[in-house]
């Protein structure tokens, strides 16, 4: 079997990586000049939230990379340990190599090339050598979630006369055009031109911080209201135990719950569930409050300003920004207001049909299949948490798929099934280009249901207690392909497919 994986970002590299383990032959097309995705071009102060523990690939350590991570791993070291990942794994992956079409052999009346089986996915681009075009078995699309900037289209936008910047342009240079440095009785001073930065996320309080650390650049914040930032550490302790425990994702509200005791909680005693979040809720303050004490009466109002005023869990309901028409005045604006749904251009019209459209991204079976659109999975669509597990656990389910050793159920069960997560997210979640498309803080139960469909064991690591009360890291799933082998084997040859668990998920 041979796959192609369209995509160099971290999905395509961590699916690479599982499917040759599984003896599936793959080629990923990436169109940039290296691996990377997002956090090529990403700006220049972009590091990742997650600490160096989350954010590896489970079957490829930072240390095998050869690299002593920050406990925020910075971009740079990204790019470095995908780059590493890509040489030592061996894996084929084609720079500069644009996909600008695929379409299924015989399927649409256009003639097929010599040795090509009806089925089969011819897929077309351009590469450094001019065009290509190569036959697979199966089509992996792994183009990420984070390229299409939202339409910048604010009240009285053809007025302004003053730079527009995007997400990914707050770059030093850029800094530099803003900085005006004048002489002054001998002493040369910094006046600065102004800045405004549009947006409550990561990107936009990287960029504020970052403009208002620059020496000159009078920077205003603009947002509608402000979310739940969370602190590195809340009342002393690091979130990721606080967020990333199975103790803790327990209390998660989610559209299905794998184990017994947690649908009986979310089912039976939902005032307990608010009441935990509501205390979370006010530990997470006290934490942000904090940050002001001693700082002056300043410091602590503009703290204040910044609560929000629904709760922790509810920051899942995400806002869009709303632009008031304060920026006329400023010599720039830095647009960090997020991304439009993903698209596939590459992909033939009745599939994509299905795929685009839909408010808030495609909504997927178990996030990586379409029972409409056959022959191809998606990976990178089911981003959470613990992002690089979901990568490779997906990887991994897909790769059961195309080998037969996965039954799904009927289209008709799977459509039902992802008009029920779309609905529970649409009353559940506010409204965001790509809702659809994430598993956010759901990634244990979600994890936990793909792991159940492999039959796979979904507590992992350590002792009873360690396996609950502990934080869940990547090396956790660190040995799920081998596991998923072993079952394999021990079931023998002749079992035939397992079927999907009738969940939700
Ligand atoms: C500033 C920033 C901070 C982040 N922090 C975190 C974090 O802390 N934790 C976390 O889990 N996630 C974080 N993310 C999210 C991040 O996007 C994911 O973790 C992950 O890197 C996404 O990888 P991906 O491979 O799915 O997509 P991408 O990185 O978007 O990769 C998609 C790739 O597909 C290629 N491509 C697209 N179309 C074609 C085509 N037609 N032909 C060939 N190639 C094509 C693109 O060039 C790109 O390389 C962050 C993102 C940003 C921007």
């Amino acid at each position: 079997m041979r796959v192609c994986i369209i995509g160099g970002g971290f999905a395509g590299v961590g699916t690479a990586s599982v499917l040759q383990r599984r003896g599936i032959e793959c080629v990923i097309y990436e169109r940039e000049a290296a691996a990377g995705g997002v956090w090529l071009h990403a700006y220049p102060s972009a590091a990742c939230q997650n600490t160096a523990t989350d954010y590896y690939l489970p079957c490829f350590t930072w240390e095998q990379a050869g690299i002593q991570p920050s406990f925020y791993p910075t971009k740079a070291q990204l790019l470095k340990y995908l780059e590493a990942a890509v040489k030592q794994l061996e894996l084929d992956v084609r720079l500069n190599c644009n996909v600008t079409s695929c379409r299924r052999a015989s399927g649409d009346g256009q003639p097929n090339p010599p040795q090509v089986r009806e089925g089969e996915w011819i897929v077309q681009g351009r590469g450094p050598a001019g065009e290509f075009e190569e036959s697979f078995d199966y089509l992996l699309v792994a183009t990420g979630l984070f390229w299409t900037p939202s339409p910048t289209v604010f009240p009285d936008q053809d007025k302004y006369t003053g730079r527009i910047l995007a997400d990914n342009d707050l770059t030093p240079e850029v800094l530099k055009t803003l900085q005006v440095l004048k002489s002054l009785q001998g002493k040369t001073l910094a006046v600065g031109k102004t800045l405004a930065v549009v947006g409550f996320g990561k990107s936009a309080l990287d960029q504020a911080t970052d403009a208002a650390d620059s020496n000159g650049v009078r920077t205003l914040h603009l947002f509608r209201r402000a979310e739940w930032a969370l602190p590195h550490r809340v009342c002393g302790v690091h979130y990721t135990w606080l967020l990333l425990s199975r103790a803790a994702t327990l209390w998660i509200p989610c559209w299905d719950h794998p184990s017994a005791a947690a649908c009986a909680l979310h089912a039976r005693a939902r005032w307990l569930v608010r009441a935990f979040w509501s205390l979370a809720s006010a530990l997470v303050w006290l934490s942000i409050a904090r940050v002001a004490w001693g700082r002056g009466r300043v410091a602590s109002a503009r703290i204040a300003l910044l609560r929000p005023f629904n709760r922790f869990i509810e920051c899942w309901r995400l806002s869009l920004p709303l632009i008031p028409e304060r920026y006329l005045g400023y010599n720039a604006v830095g647009l960090c207001i997020g991304h439009s749904p993903p698209t596939f251009p590459f992909l033939p019209e009745e599939d994509r049909a299905w795929l685009e459209g839909m408010q808030g991204g495609v909504q997927l079976y178990r996030h990586v299949v379409h029972p409409r659109v056959p022959g191809i999975g998606f990976v990178g669509l089911n981003t959470g948490y613990l992002n690089l597990s979901q990568v490779e656990i997906g990887a991994l389910w897909l790769s059961a798929v195309m080998l037969g050793e996965l039954a799904l159920p009927p289209a008709h069960i799977q459509e039902a099934a992802i008009e029920r997560v779309r609905a529970w997210k649409a009353a559940h979640e506010q409204p965001c280009p790509a809702t659809n498309c994430c598993v956010i803080a759901h990634f244990a139960q979600y994890n936990d249901v793909l792991l159940g469909d492999l039959g796979v064991r979904a507590l992992r690591g350590g002792t009873w207690p360690s396996r609950r009360f502990r934080r869940m890291v990547i090396s956790d799933y660190a040995d799920v392909v081998d596991e998923y082998e072993a079952q394999l084997r021990r079931r023998g040859a002749g079992a035939g497919p397992r079927h999907v668990l009738p969940r939700i998920m």
